[in-house]
Formats: structure tokens, sequence, C-alpha cells
């Protein structure tokens, strides 16, 4: 039985505690997975909004700019920066990349000739600049051979997997618009082509690492990130992506030392070191400005300029010079900061990072924060290189705080599953012991009230077949076999009455209840069992403290009561036979204790033989034939008195039986 428990209810419930315990443990890290995935989606659709605006300031630009074939492209220029916050220094090349405005002789100011010796050899076209491209695009047919490899095992995947990853946040999302990439991009490839490459690469963990193994063979230097987003390694990204990341994860101490834009790390350099945030999704090439503008008509040429990040807006006129100028880094911004419309709530601060990985728009609230350690963040693109969209957690604790506090519950949970499993299994167990403990001293009552009612019965026909067949017996042997038979019928009596008594609905017996003195009945009782029990060995008294000891009782019912305890003390001695039937009173009660010199009761049985069926020694080796019920009778009729039955060691040896009924009124009449 205990072990069918402990299989079907205390190993289910350990296991269940454990998984409990276990995902108690995960608590922490499955809610910074979930908060990361809300992020991301945010995150990048920032990114997306960020990228969006850089179209629109080239729409800007282009719209306030016209330089009709001969005419004063100076004052045209001059006018245009006046008119347009966005323009800082406003530039004309010739057709041949030949610098003609602004001009390099002593009408130059300051500022033109900081501006002319910064990028006048790349307007020129002497030198090249740095550009990034998106590594999906780049890799693109590889990545559409992959996906369409994978075909229909991709279409069935990028359901689930494009649910839980939002697809990378670059230039290219749908709402940015294709001349802000024309700029830094090379040669124009199809657009859905592109797209399609840049969405299966996002999708799929395994693509990523194939490409940026790919890059890694071939020797691509990918962008530094200014930022260790802490949750994306982690939740956001699979372990492909970030084990991906361990390539790069060496750049960001070269970043530290040096633009890491003018110095890019290769991205074939392995690094030991464990992965913490995800690798860039941009290369870092480099091109000629002849070779940027053979892609387009218009576009925004990020440069660096050491550590410092330099927007130039360039068009192609109608005569093919190119216009264009560098923007306001103040304006432009600005207007980039704009796309923010909540920074901060209660869960997250949202915000965009420059080149430096200093936030565009500082959010209230946000002192002493380390800008590049976002919870989770996206680059933007290729048109504003290292620039990173990122989320914060308003409270960085809080995750830790709710996730202890969940565990907490979850602990609690596991400790009352405990305690009831214990608790109630205890109770169960008992029962069921205690049931078929009942059960089995049922079945042993059964075969000694069987024994018990053939003992008495077999030497009556014994004593009966004596007297029949020796008819000239003497006198004093006649009266000795008859008193044995009366005795014997007595015990048959006394044992059939229990058993009767006992199976009788306990609400049925009827006591005809009457004023009695309870020496009289202890007298009649001593007096009946004198002879028999002399006649066996024992030395039978009574001892009388009172005249009279008045109780209202069933006097059939206390004789009853009296020869069951008469009874065990014969039954229960061995050597010591003396028995003492002794009647005291007090104001409030009445005592007759039966007191032997037997084999005495052990203190934890004292309460138990008073319990149905229940025997010290039940075996029948034993020697002494009982049924278990005598005691419970005695006891139940003495309750039913308003009194009680109690046991207690005797002095000297033996027990003493105590039947104690309440006093009845001296003065009231006998009935
Ligand atoms: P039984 O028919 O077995 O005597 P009882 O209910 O009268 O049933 O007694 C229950 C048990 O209490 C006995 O089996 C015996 O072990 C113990 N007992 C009762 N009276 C005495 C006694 N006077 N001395 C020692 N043990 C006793």
């Amino acid at each position: 039985m205990g072990i069918i428990f402990i299989a079907a209810v205390i190993v289910p419930s350990i296991l269940l505690a454990v998984l409990s315990i276990r995902s108690a443990g995960r608590e922490e890290a499955w809610m910074e997975k979930q908060m990361s995935a809300t992020l991301d989606a945010e995150v990048t659709h920032t990114a997306g909004l960020a990228g969006a605006e850089v179209g629109r300031v080239i729409d800007d630009l282009r719209s306030g700019l016209d330089v009709p074939p001969g005419s004063d492209y100076g004052r045209i220029l001059a006018r245009w920066k006046t008119a347009t916050s966005l323009v800082a220094v406003p530039f004309m090349l010739s057709p041949r990349y030949g610098i003609l405005w602004p001009p390099s002789d002593a009408r130059a100011g300051a500022e033109e000739k900081r501006f002319l010796s910064e990028n006048g050899a790349f307007l020129s076209d002497r030198t090249a600049t740095t550009v990034l491209q998106n590594i999906a695009v780049k890799y693109q047919n590889e990545i559409l051979a992959d996906a369409s490899l994978a075909k229909s095992k991709a279409a069935r995947r990028s359901e689930s997997v494009g649910a839980e990853a939002p697809a990378q946040p670059e230039n290219a999302a749908p709402v940015a618009p294709a001349e802000s990439e024309s700029a830094a991009l090379p040669a124009a490839t199809v657009p859905e082509a592109r797209q399609m490459a840049i969405d299966a690469f996002a999708q799929s963990p395994s693509i990523q690492t194939r490409v940026y193994e790919e890059a890694r063979e071939k020797g691509d230097q990918l962008n530094a990130r200014v930022v260790e987003p802490m949750a994306m390694a982690s939740a956001g990204q699979s372990s492909e992506a970030a084990s991906a990341g361990a390539m790069t994860a060496a750049l960001k101490d070269e970043a530290a030392k040096s633009p890491p834009a003018a110095k890019p790390v290769p991205a074939a350099k392995k690094s030991a070191a464990p992965a913490k945030e995800p690798p860039s999704q941009f290369v870092v090439t480099s091109q000629l400005l002849s070779q940027i503008a053979s892609q387009g008509d218009s576009g925004l040429i990020p440069r660096f300029i050491g550590e410092k990040l330099v927007f130039l807006f360039w068009e192609r006129q109608k005569d093919g010079r190119i216009a264009g100028c560098e923007i306001s880094a103040g304006a432009f911004r600005g207007r980039i900061a704009g796309v923010l419309t909540s920074t901060w709530s209660p869960v997250r601060v949202l915000t965009l990072l420059d080149e430096n990985g200093a936030p565009l728009a500082t959010p209230p609230d946000t002192t002493g924060r380390d800008w590049r350690r976002p919870f989770v963040a996206r680059e933007i693109g290729e048109a504003l290189p290292r620039w990173e969209a990122a989320a914060y957690l308003t409270r960085p604790d809080s995750i830790a705080a709710q996730a202890r506090s969940s565990s907490l519950v979850i602990w609690i949970m596991v400790m009352i599953l405990f305690v009831s499993v214990a608790g109630g299994g205890t109770m169960v167990l008992s029962t069921v012991y205690g049931e078929s403990r009942l059960a089995q001293q049922k079945a042993t009552f059964v075969t000694n009230v069987s024994h018990e009612l053939k003992t008495p019965l077999t030497s009556i026909s014994l004593f009966v077949d004596l007297l029949r067949r020796k008819g000239h017996l003497p006198q004093t042997k006649k009266d000795q076999y008859l008193s044995l038979m009366a005795s014997e019928t007595e015990r048959l009596t006394r044992l059939i009455n229990n058993v009767l008594d006992f199976s009788r609905d306990r609400e049925a017996r009827r006591y005809s209840m009457r004023r009695v003195d309870a020496s009289d009945v202890a007298g009649q009782i001593v007096e009946s069992q004198r002879v028999r029990l002399e006649s066996r060995g024992f030395q039978l008294s009574l001892e009388l403290a009172a005249l009279e000891a008045p109780v209202r009782a069933d006097p059939e019912a206390l004789k009853q009561v009296l020869l069951n305890l008469l009874s065990n003390a014969e039954k229960y001695s061995a050597e010591g036979k003396e028995i003492v039937l002794a009647v005291a009173r007090d104001s409030q009660s009445v005592t007759i204790t039966v007191r032997d010199r037997g084999i005495g009761i052990p203190e934890k049985d004292r309460e138990r033989v008073f319990r149905e069926f229940y025997r010290v020694d039940d075996s029948l080796s034993s020697g002494v034939q009982g049924t278990g019920l005598g005691l419970t009778i005695a006891r139940r009729i003495a309750r039913d008195h308003g009194g009680d039955v109690t046991c207690a060691p005797r002095d000297g040896g033996g027990t003493d039986f105590i039947v104690r009924l309440p006093a009845a009124d001296m003065e009231e009449a006998p009935a």
C-alpha cells in the first residue's frame, strides 16, 4: 500500500516540484526573453522610421536645389544654404570631379577651407571612402540559393520563426526610400530579390551562420557596433547567430582605439572570447565617389572624418555636374531624432545612438545610464553607419525583482504541495492502516469467538455425559460437576451477551435505570463468583469504604461490567491469584475497583485495551482466549451511565480496573 502510494502520489509530486523549481530558476531568463522580443520589435520599428527619415531629408535637399546650366552656381548655392538649415557647406563638382565650389582661393572662409581639407581628395575622386553594405545583400545569391533549396521547409518555418524574430532592421525596410541606399550600395539589384535575401537572412539562424562563415573565409570586414546589447545574445538571437558573433567579439577593443569604419577589423579575425553581442549585419567596403555616383542620381554619403561622421548630400545635374553639400550635423540630428515620439515609459527607455554611442535625444530620468549597454539594439542601416536604435530597461533590476517574486510564489506553491501531499498522505495511510488492522482483528475475532463458544460447550457436554453414564457418583462429585457446568454456562452467557451487545446498535440499548447501591451489586457479584474462583485457587475479597454507595444504574448492565472485569482478572492472572473488589465514594462519584495480581498491562496498551477487538497478545499460543470486546463493552456501559472505566497498574504488581459512576443523591428513595 505504502509503495503504491509512493509510486502514485509521492514520486509524481516530487517530479512536479522539481520541474516547478527548475522553471522558477529559469523565470528570469524567460521574462528577459519576453521583454527582449517586445523591445526588439519596437527598436526595429524605430530603426525603420529613422531610415525613412534619411530619405525625407534627401527629398527636402533635392527640392531646394536647382542649378540650371550656365547659371551663377555660386549665388544659387549661397541662396540654397541660407534657405535650407540642413545645408552646412555647399559644393559643386564638374562632370569629371573637378571641384568648382567652394573656391580654394582667398574667397574661401574658414568653414570652406576645413571642408576642402577634409573632403577635397574624396570629392575629386582621388581617395575612396568607406561604405557599408548589408551582408544579406552582398551574399544575396548564396542566401537565395540556400533558401530555395530548403524552400518547402523554409515556407513552413518562416511563419513560426518570423513571428518570433522580427526582420532585421536595415535601411531597405519597406518604408526606406531607394535613394538613401543607392548612394552607399554597389551595383543595383532587383529590389524584390534583395528584400527576399534580407528576409531570409533575418529569419534563418542557419543562413546567418553560413553567411557569417563565408564572410569570414573571404576576409570581409564587419562594421563595428558601438553597443553591447545585454539581452540579444542570450534571448533575442538564436545560439547559432550568437556564436557567429564570436568573430566580432574582438572588434570592440579595436573599435575603442580607432574609428572602426576607418580602420575596420577583418571578419576573419578569430577570437576565443565568448560572444556577447550579435555581430553587425553590415560589411565595410570602400568606394570612390565616381563608383558611388554611377549607381544613381542623388544620395547621401556618410563619411568618417576621424571619430566624427559627416554626411554629404549629392545630386547630379542635367549637365552632368554634381551639386551637393555637407549636411549641418545639428539640423540633421534634429530631423532624425524627430522620429522618436515616446522615449520614456515606466518599462523602457528608447532612443537613437550616434556613431559614438551618444543618444540623439536624452529621455528624462536617465542620468548615469551607460548608453553603450542597451537591453536590445538594432543597427539603423547603410545611410547611418554605426547608428543604432536602442532600448533600455527603465529599471534594470525590475526583471530580476519580478522573477524573484514569481519564483517565490512557485516555491510557496511547492511547499504547499509538499505539506498537503505529506499531510494528506499520512492521513490516507493511517486510515488505510487502521482499516486493515481492524479487518485483521475482525478476522481473529471470528476465530476467537468460535473457539470461545466451543470450549464451554465441550466441557458442558462432557459433564452431562459423565453424569448420565455414571449415575452412582457420590453427591459431592455431582455437585462439583454441576457447579462447573453452571460456571461454563455463565461464561457462555457472558460471551453471547458481549457479542450481542456489541453488534446491537448502540442507541438501541435500553437501560432500566434506578437507584442502586453499588456495594450491594459488588457484593452479589463477589458471592456469585466466590465458590468458582476459590475452587480455582483464587482469594477473593470485597472492600467497602462506605456503608452505602448509591448510583443511578441498570443493575444488570452494572453486573455485566463487573463480571467482564472479574473474568479478565481471572484470565490474566498467572501466579498471584488474589482479586479484590473495592467500593468507595466521595461527594461526586462512586468507584468500584477490580484489583488483580495478574500479568499487568504495558503502559502503551492501557488505553488501547478499550478499543474493539484489541488484545495485547492476540496469538492463540498466548493460551488465554478472548474476543477483545469485554473492555469495550464495559466502558461503553459505564459511559452510557455518565461514568467511565479506566485502568492503572496496581501497587505491588497487577492491574486496577476502575469503574467510576456519578454518585446518586443520598436522600433519594430507592426505586
Ligand atoms: P479479551 O476477550 O481479550 O479479554 P477484553 O476487551 O476484555 O478482551 O480485554 C482486552 C485485552 O486487555 C485483553 O486481551 C488483555 O490483553 C488485556 N487485559 C484485560 N484485562 C486485563 C487484566 N486484568 N490484566 C492484564 N491484561 C488485561
